[in-house]
């Protein structure tokens, strides 16, 4: 007997039931909708930690969103392998008609649904994919003239004026949850099946903090109070919204909503310029020699400079997989001009260990601390982790509490002078940029 057509919803970085996009589309299509996730060993694989508080953090959510769907008489398929042979397998167990997901914009993610987009097709199963974690994507915000900008200010103008005529409102999906398929839940691989350990890790709720997003523009830079909205891990796996952060940030503070727009830039940026995943936005900027010593580079990835401010920061990456933004310019700053390190080795430092690990933030905000990005700080300027400091951490508190032992003569010595490294990282840019 013929099988029931159904469709499935492809969770990828949207780990959310209510204002999901491509959710809505494949709830409204009426179908029955069986949600799945699929832990990718084409990226498990390149994980070097098995201890990985991303993976972890994934999982938990995965059961919540399972309990969710419970609720619902529902279930979640989640699976263990590459997409291709995923979706081998789900189209032999169910007679599906449409695959729904949202857009994912880094390279690999393009590529890899182009090939499951072609696959399904030749089975005659249609392949809908949309927009869900961006307000504005690829050449939405672009110039009069249709190229992209490549300065932040006047992107973040235009963005402004779009949202005028944009419908900012959620999508309603749970007006239609009954769609959800009816069938037995289906278990969770455990962390340990798919090559993983348990892991614990600290994150805020979901949800904005208003209270801190009102004083935003004054508290943001100062790494010990807590200022910011650390909602960047949920960002990254869609447990949060954008849509309804935007609508928040627009009442709240418009710092904050600019920096919500720092997000959408860098992606559009990663989405016309690929060349940024291995090589400097300014092309002149690759003929830099650095000196990449691997001694040096070891003391800053775990926080023994010397110089208080940076391993603060590295050492609250190493324990918590966050660093503070301040915190994270001045320690790829740091890196780039006074070790004279590649940035890219920086980039994969904390891509390997940041929680919210962005290529598109990351790439930018490497590519801006090293001079070579769009945008970015002019090379010339050379943060001072002193001054720094006395700016950003005038009462030591965020720099007592990572680095306890800093006023004791037993404290690492500072590997380089700041005044000297300044001279020669300039020498070293100049060098290239005259070539
Ligand atoms: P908030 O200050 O509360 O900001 C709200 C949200 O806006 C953030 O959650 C984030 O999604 C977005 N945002 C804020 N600042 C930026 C920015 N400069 N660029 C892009 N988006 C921004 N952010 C990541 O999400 N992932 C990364 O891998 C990442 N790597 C970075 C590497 C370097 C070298 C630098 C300088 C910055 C990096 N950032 C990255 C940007 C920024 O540091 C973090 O987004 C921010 O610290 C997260 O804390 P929060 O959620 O409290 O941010």
């Amino acid at each position: 007997m013929m099988q029931k057509e159904i469709v499935l919803f492809w969770f990828r970085r949207d780990l959310r039931l209510d204002d999901n996009a491509g959710l809505y589309y494949a709830l409204k299509s009426g179908y029955p909708v069986l949600p799945i996730f699929i832990f990718d060993t084409d990226i498990l694989n390149d994980l070097k930690d098995k201890k990985d508080k991303r993976v972890a953090f994934i999982h938990d959510t995965l059961i919540h969103l399972q309990q969710q769907l419970q609720q619902h008489q529902s279930t979640l398929y989640v699976m263990h392998g590459t997409p291709i042979d995923s979706f081998e397998k789900l189209t032999t167990i169910y007679n599906v008609k449409a695959v729904y997901t949202n857009h994912d914009y880094e390279p690999y993610a393009k590529q890899r649904d182009e090939k499951i987009k072609n696959k399904l097709e030749e089975k005659g199963i249609s392949f809908h994919s949309c927009k869900d974690q961006v307000i504005f994507e690829k050449d939405e915000v672009v110039k009069d003239n249709g190229e992209p900008y490549t300065v932040f200010t006047p992107y973040s103008k235009r963005w402004k004026a779009a949202l005028a005529h944009f419908y900012l409102k959620p999508y309603l999906n749970n007006r239609y949850f009954s769609a959800f398929i009816k069938q037995e839940s289906i278990t969770i691989p455990t962390l340990q099946q798919i090559g993983f350990e348990k892991i614990t890790y600290d994150v805020v709720a979901p949800e904005l903090d208003e209270t801190i997003v009102k004083d935003y523009d004054k508290n943001r830079n100062y790494p010990a109070i807590h200022g910011t909205t650390k909602l960047s891990v949920h960002l990254r796996f869609g447990t949060v919204s954008i849509r309804q952060l935007v609508s928040q940030a627009l009442e709240l503070n418009e710092t904050f909503l600019n920096e919500l727009i720092w997000r959408e830039f860098y992606q559009m940026i990663l989405w016309h310029f690929p060349h940024v995943v291995s090589g400097c936005f300014k092309k002149e900027y690759d003929k830099i020699v650095w000196r990449n010593n691997e001694a040096e580079f070891k003391a800053w990835c775990e926080g023994n400079t010397g110089y208080p401010i940076v391993d603060a920061g590295m050492r609250e990456l190493n324990a918590t997989g966050y660093m503070h933004n301040r915190v994270r310019m001045i320690v790829a700053s740091f890196l780039t001009k006074d070790l004279l390190i590649d940035w890219r080795w920086g980039e994969a430092y904390f891509a390997e260990k940041l929680l919210d690990y962005d290529l598109a933030a990351n790439n930018g905000g490497w590519q801006w601390a090293a001079g070579c990005g769009c945008d970015a700080a002019p090379y010339f300027r050379v943060f001072n982790p002193k001054l720094q400091t006395e700016k950003f951490d005038p009462g030591l508190q965020y720099i007592r509490k990572w680095v306890p032992e800093f006023e004791e003569f037993s404290y690492t010595k500072p590997i380089v002078d700041h005044q000297y490294a300044k001279e020669r990282c300039l020498q070293a840019y100049k060098l290239a940029l005259t070539k």
